[in-house]
């Protein structure tokens, strides 16, 4: 977990590699579905264009397939996911469905002047419609409104591990490699 630019991407690649287990990225599946003009990317991309969540409804759907695949059955990392209240109950009755549970959860900790900086940077580079300066800002307030309570769901799970975000995408990626349990 982590805001916009907290170099969650990037981490929770390495990450998936480290542990052996399938990368699954929410962001990712939808701009897949968008560039393939799916329905789901069609009903994606409105959201995603504004800086908005897409609907529950739509979001639970596709992990709950996505999770139930064979390359997640052992091992799998979410990344993105879950980002509401309501993600996490469902998240609970897909993992219980699937006999299996989280080890933990990874939150990066940026400051926010950092996370628009590296958003503006990142603009220049990635084509991504949802990386206006705009539509930036707006995608920090939906995260502190919708997503920055998660942290003390998981905080009270006893799951929850946070690690500073600040530096390179190495020495970021070494402090999660240090935080995790052995
Ligand atoms: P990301 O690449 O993780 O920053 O996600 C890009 C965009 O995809 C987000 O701004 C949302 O519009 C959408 N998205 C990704 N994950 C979720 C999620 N768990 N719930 C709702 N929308 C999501």
């Amino acid at each position: 977990m982590g805001p916009p630019g907290a170099g969650k991407g990037t981490q929770a690649v390495a990450l998936a590699a480290r542990i052996n287990g399938a990368h699954i990225s929410t962001g990712d599946i939808f701009r897949e579905n968008v560039a393939r003009q799916t329905e789901l990317g069609q009903t994606a991309q409105r959201y995603m264009d504004a800086g908005e969540y897409v609907p529950d409804e739509v979001t639970n759907a596709m992990v709950a397939d996505r999770l139930a695949q064979d390359d997640a059955r052992d091992s799998f990392l979410l990344d993105g996911y879950p980002r509401t209240l309501d993600q996490v109950a469902k998240l609970d009755e897909i993992l219980t469905d699937l006999g299996s549970t989280l080890d933990g959860v990874v939150a990066l900790t940026v400051v926010e002047d950092e996370l628009i900086g590296r958003l503006l940077e990142r603009a220049k580079v990635s084509g991504r419609s949802d990386d206006t300066e705009d539509v930036i800002r707006h995608r920090q307030d939906v995260y502190r409104t919708e997503t920055e309570p998660l942290l003390a769901v998981y905080r009270d799970r006893g799951l929850l591990i946070e690690v500073d975000g600040m530096g390179t995408p190495d020495e970021v990626g070494k402090r999660i490699a240090d935080a995790l349990p052995a």
